[in-house]
């Protein structure tokens, strides 16, 4: 496999200008072709000369992926099925990730894949059933923004699609520096929420590297419950998270939210809000609680939405400021738990 421009720094850019025998000043040529200009082929690199884009294209691929179908749920929400090819045990394997954009009001986010699959294991998650398929690379995750219907319009991203952005840390960086950096995207650090379960070092190093929001998926106040539902407790406790994130300074533009998604029964009685409580105390924060959405075979069921609601009160009631997200695409399996990288639900071929 060719190596991928999307992704590349403008010192990058440099090396690989020159390898091609092309001058210096080429490197911020086609970084604004890439990230400003968008392009789909290296030839579309009109001030490239002819030579140039030949010398580029014997040795480099534009890497960017066009979504293989598409499906439009009835709230408006899309999601875009891609093919990747990420490297695996020393070769590479096939496979194919999500990005949903979801439509509100002014805003258009996108929520974005890290991973094709995912390691973490989490019971109640589509993703964490199939195992894992690989890292995305930066073009990989790139892609996603530029080659969607929406790119030109996307006000806000989520990392908190298929996989945890933090064990694919070095190249969600990468995409993150492209997002925010004046020859990428330049896209205000605000715009961007990295969702993870708390892979601490790498955590800290989000936390000190960017100044992106972070959500970090709780979903139970008890290590010996939330080890149940999620194995990443063994080696990240949240109590140890909890710890790091009061190091920082969320009372300024940096905002840190924390995801609960509320399992009948299991995780939404009032001795885990009263837990939660305790738990959260003096963390400037938000907590967002999130309806479970069914996936076959998880032994979990929905809790009901009155039992969300005294839930939601007693947090804000104690000073937690609480929200019930709203459910979004799940009739095309879009929300939150349900990406899997498959075909059904609706996906049209494009
Ligand atoms: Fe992975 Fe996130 Fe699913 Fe857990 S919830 S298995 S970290 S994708």
């Amino acid at each position: 496999m060719k190596e991928k421009l999307l992704g590349k720094t403008p010192g990058e850019l440099k090396a690989v200008a020159l390898e091609c025998g092309l001058p210096q000043f080429s490197a911020k040529q086609i970084a604004r072709w890439l990230y400003v200009g968008r392009v789909s082929s290296i030839d579309a690199m009109t001030d490239i000369s002819k030579a140039g884009r030949e010398a580029l294209k014997d040795r480099y691929d534009l890497g960017l992926t066009a979504p293989s179908a598409c499906s439009v749920s009835s709230d408006g929400t899309r999601k875009y099925l891609f093919p990747v090819r990420c490297p695996l045990a020393g070769g590479f394997e096939d496979s194919s990730v999500e990005a949903v954009m979801i439509p509100d009001d002014d805003r258009r986010t996108i929520c974005v894949s890290s991973q094709a699959g995912c390691r973490m294991g989490c019971k109640f998650c589509m993703t964490g059933r199939q195992g894992f398929h690989g890292n995305l690379s930066p073009a990989d995750i790139l892609s996603q923004f530029i080659s969607i219907d929406e790119s030109r319009s996307l006000t806000n991203a989520v990392f908190m699609g298929m996989g945890e952005p933090l064990d694919n840390f070095g190249n969600v960086m990468r995409a993150v520096e492209v997002l925010t950096a004046d020859w990428g995207f330049a896209w205000s650090p605000k715009r961007i929420t990295l969702s993870t379960i708390g892979v601490i070092p790498n955590l800290k190093a989000f936390l000190d590297g960017t100044r992106c929001h972070v959500a970090v998926s709780l979903h139970d106040p008890f290590p010996d419950e939330r080890l149940d539902l999620m194995p990443v407790q063994k080696a990240w406790p949240l109590e140890d998270v909890i710890g790091l994130l009061r190091q920082y300074d969320f009372t300024g533009q940096r905002r840190v939210s924390f995801e609960y998604t509320m399992f009948s029964g299991i995780n939404d009685t009032k001795r885990h809000a009263d837990a939660l409580i305790r738990l959260l105390r003096g963390l400037e924060c938000r907590v967002n609680l999130i309806r479970f959405h069914k996936i076959p075979g998880a032994p979990y069921e929905t809790s009901p939405a009155v039992v969300m609601e005294n839930f939601r009160d007693r947090l804000s009631n104690h000073g937690i400021t609480a929200t019930i997200r709203a459910s979004r695409g799940e009739d095309i399996l879009a929300a939150c738990g349900m990406l899997a990288g498959e075909h059904g639900a609706g996906l049209k071929e494009r």
